[in-house]
């Protein structure tokens, strides 16, 4: 259902190029209802089509890092200013009202993504250049590793 999630938001975003690679993911176990993880999912997608510049390119990524899951979602948009990323996980931060006002959003994304990351025991990170674009990455300690043959 996941993929079945993230191929619908592909389909109504389809003026965007949108890849993604989590075969890596593949038979591991991480502990999280999958409507949250989905819910967190669509919350960075959705970021990274509303602060899309020109260039209207996303990456989604999975790897596998020692006991953790890691899912990448990259934009090559117009980024987070450094003085602003400490900020943007608190409920109702955004960068530049009158930019995005125009986008509609409350500045509670992250700051739900956050949370309900805690909940599983998983973490958050943003990283970003003005101009250039953001990757938010996200971490979940595996339950149960594929069985390897
Ligand atoms: P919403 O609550 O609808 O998600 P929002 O997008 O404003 O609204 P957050 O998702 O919490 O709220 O993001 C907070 C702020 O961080 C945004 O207003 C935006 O300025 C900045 N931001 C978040 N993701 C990105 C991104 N991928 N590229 C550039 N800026 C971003």
């Amino acid at each position: 259902t996941l993929l079945y999630t993230l191929r619908n938001f592909a389909l109504l975003h389809s003026d965007f190029e949108i890849t993604q690679n989590l075969n890596e993911l593949e038979d591991v176990v991480v502990h999280i209802v999958p409507n949250h993880l989905e819910q967190i999912l669509l919350i960075l997608l959705d970021n990274a089509v509303k602060y899309s510049g020109a260039l209207r390119v996303i990456q989604l990524d999975g790897v596998v890092v020692r006991s953790q899951v890691q899912i990448r979602v990259e934009d090559s948009g117009i980024g987070v200013p450094e003085d602003d990323l400490p900020f943007v996980f608190q409920r109702f931060y955004r960068v530049d009202k009158s930019r995005s006002r125009g986008q509609g959003g409350s500045g509670l994304g992250l700051a739900i993504a956050e949370r309900l990351v805690a909940k599983y025991g998983g973490s958050i990170a943003i990283a970003s250049k003005a101009g250039q674009g953001t990757a938010v990455t996200l971490t979940f300690p595996i339950v149960q590793r594929p069985k390897s043959n």
